[in-house]
């Protein structure tokens, strides 16, 4: 068989040509890293849990029609998902302070908002992926005002959705990170969900004892991050009751 062409490749994952023209194949790495790729380390099973879990977020949310990138789950590490153009801007969205929006305006971490706050980052590490306001968006073209207003609002339906999910399983969604994409179809462009949404890209907190379970156990040594991933993995019910040997995984089917 031939070797597949690598797309493209980050920090935690890999982008292959998918089989089909506007597919490509997103293989998800065990590696972390934080602070700008300054901190990094290979963490055994963490690709298979994010795998599953983004399957997991984006399934339910193409199910109440906000639509994502993907579009099945191939293997333990990799999924096919729609070729999209990325909108070169992080779009977060917080509900609690924490991180460095606590650090920028001196609010505590775990300070309810009132109400959730969308924040736009520019995707360049070079720059340290800065804050930029909806100004700068417009004005430097990474995004019209159309976009941005379909940005936020798909945003918002991403965090309503994903905070009930959580609620119902005890964790409190203090803030997330998504990637936005552009599809055609013909002359039609449209906006949905792309990259990935799993604890790398979420900060989670347990409600009763406000134990973190996302990658801040990574960026603050808090323990072990694949026993946090899993704790998420296993109260949302997408890995079996009895658990899963992350370090040597089994095949799911
Ligand atoms: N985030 C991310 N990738 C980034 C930066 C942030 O996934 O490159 C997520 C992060 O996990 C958190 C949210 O976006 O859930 C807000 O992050 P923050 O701006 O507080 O930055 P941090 O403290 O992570 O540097």
């Amino acid at each position: 068989m031939a070797r597949r062409k690598k797309v493209y490749e980050g920090k935690a994952k890999i982008l292959y040509e998918g089989p089909e023209p506007g597919t490509l194949v997103q293989y998800f790495k065990d590696d972390a890293t934080a602070f700008n790729a300054e901190k990094h380390a290979t963490i055994d099973g963490k690709g298979v849990l994010n795998n599953r879990l983004s399957e997991f977020f984006m399934t339910g949310l193409n199910s109440i029609g906000v639509p994502t990138h993907f579009i099945r789950r191939i293997n333990m590490r990799e999924q096919l998902i729609r070729a999209v153009e990325i909108i070169p801007l992080e779009v977060v969205v917080r509900n609690i302070a924490a991180g460095s929006m606590s650090k920028r305006l001196g609010i505590e971490e775990g300070t309810a908002l009132p109400r959730p706050i969308v924040e736009f980052y520019l995707k360049n590490d070079e720059l340290g992926d800065p804050l930029v306001s909806e100004e700068h968006v417009i004005a430097f073209g990474w995004a019209g005002q159309q976009d941005l207003d379909d940005m936020v609002s798909l945003a918002l339906r991403v965090n309503d959705f994903l905070s009930g999910l959580m609620l119902g399983v005890g964790i409190r969604l203090v803030d997330f990170k998504i990637e936005i994409g552009r599809i055609w179809d013909g002359d039609y462009m449209r906006l949905i969900v792309a990259d990935e949404i799993s604890p790398d890209s979420c900060r989670l907190w347990d409600i009763e004892t406000g134990q973190k379970l996302d990658k801040d156990v990574f960026r603050r040594d808090l323990g072990d991050l694949a026993d946090a991933y899993t704790e998420v993995a296993r109260r949302l019910g997408v890995l079996p009751k009895s658990g899963m040997q992350v370090s040597k995984p089994t095949l799911i089917n």
